[in-house]
């Protein structure tokens, strides 16, 4: 493609997702709704089968004047209200004694973006998880950047082995690490490390840190519906003990927090010891975000800030009951996967359950065998992943026990 720059990858996304939604809707129209299990759609949907988009968030929003909704925002790194409340929302309750700054940014996205492709150089390796969010593997690939991934899971537990021989394995040929962790509620397992599993991972990267600088990019997207709610930030206090040589990026989205998808509002908190550091990020971070998408919706950032503090009760109360009501769906989904012997991924929280996979070969077998049961999924590196924030209580009743019996069929 002579138009498009040389040194960029130009084969066509396939989405994979798209197609699926797509049938699970004919099948729908072919079979009737209460024959056919969608558990393909990767947002919070009511027991109606209905998108939740909070009345605490979206009733205020509505009443916000147009003006305010026309206007630029306040400065390229976000409105001053709004970058102190996110690093408030996030480690405000917390004893965080780092250096910080927030820059805002469109979703979860643009944080996980900017540290990805702002902190490494063309040609070096960016590591992530196994099993993850497809875009990681986009953002990198768009900044020409090679990846590296270390295995999730060993048993039931993180896999610090393999997360500690993929560091060492880039430490050596390259003299930075950057480095992603998707926790709390992974997507897609619904994994989230314990406080030990966070002290290791710190100790180790401390290790690295004397032999090179080391970013750890901390994707919190789905921390709101961590199922202990009052302490899914506490392990953030195990940043304390970071070396001067590391610096934490924590990529925060509103889309998930506030079921505002669509309106594009998230940040990058960078926290380091070191004032200097933590500012030299920021000047870069700025300076990506004012070349890329020049500023963040002016509504949707005072929209954040009014809601997570004036409107705090209400969002808190609203919010709770679809967190239990998530907490619910999985229960079902996974105490009655363990009775049938369906292999789940070590689930703790979260949107998505995932089923474990021996190969890919055999996951597009079985994605397939579920489909001609009317049972859509979304398939993910070594794993089928089941979307428990759309699926109704109803339909996880019984659903495992039926995913058994066809994958025993396709083995
Ligand atoms: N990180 C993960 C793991 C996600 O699944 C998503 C969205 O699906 C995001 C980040 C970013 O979402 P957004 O850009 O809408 O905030």
């Amino acid at each position: 493609m002579r138009f498009v720059k040389k040194e960029v990858n130009t084969t066509p996304i396939e989405d994979t997702v798209f197609v699926i939604v797509e049938k699970a809707a004919k099948a729908k129209v072919q079979y009737g709704k209460e024959k056919v299990v969608d558990a393909t759609i990767g947002s919070l949907y009511d027991e109606e089968g209905k998108l939740v988009a909070f009345d605490s968030g979206f009733d205020p929003y509505n009443e916000i004047p147009k003006e305010t909704k026309a206007k630029y925002a306040g400065s390229f790194t976000g409105n001053p209200a709004y970058r102190n409340q996110v690093a408030d929302w996030l480690i405000g309750n917390i004893d965080c004694r780092l250096k910080h700054s927030v820059i805002a940014t469109p979703g979860g996205t643009g944080a996980v973006n900017i540290t990805i492709s702002e902190c490494l150089d063309q040609g070096e390796t960016v590591i992530l998880p196994q099993i993850a969010w497809g875009s990681y593997q986009l953002m990198a690939t768009m900044a020409n950047l090679k990846t590296k991934s270390y295995t999730l899971f060993e048993g039931d537990h993180f896999n610090l082995k393999s997360f500690q021989e993929t560091c060492s394995e880039v430490m050596a040929q390259q003299e930075k690490l950057v480095i992603v962790i998707n926790d709390p509620c992974h997507n897609p397992t619904g994994y989230s490390l314990s406080k030990e599993e966070w002290q290791e991972v710190i100790r180790f990267l401390n290790d690295c840190a004397k032999q090179v600088p080391v970013v750890l990019l901390n994707d919190i997207a789905y921390i709101d519906y961590a199922y202990d709610t009052a302490h899914s930030r506490d392990y953030m206090e195990q940043f304390n003990a970071i070396g001067e040589n590391v610096v934490v990026v924590i990529a925060f989205s509103c889309s998930k927090s506030l079921t505002s998808y669509g309106l594009r509002c998230g940040a990058a908190l960078i926290l380091g010891q070191n004032e200097a550091d933590v500012r030299g990020v920021e000047v870069v971070f700025e300076k990506a975000a004012r070349a890329t998408w020049s500023n963040i919706a002016n509504a949707a950032m005072d929209n954040f800030t009014y809601v997570t503090t004036e409107n705090l009760a209400e969002y808190t109360n609203e919010k709770d009951g679809y967190v239990k009501l998530l907490k619910e769906r999985s229960d079902i989904f996974t105490k009655e996967a363990c009775e049938a012997g369906l292999p789940c991924y070590p689930y703790k929280e979260g949107f998505f359950v995932t089923i474990r996979m021996e190969s890919n070969e055999q996951r597009d077998r079985y994605h397939e065998a579920l489909m001609n049961e009317l049972i859509f999924t979304v398939k993910v590196n070594l794993g089928i992943r089941v979307a428990v924030c759309s699926l109704s209580i109803n339909d996880c009743k019984g659903l495992a026990k039926r995913m058994k019996t066809i994958l025993d069929t396709c083995q």
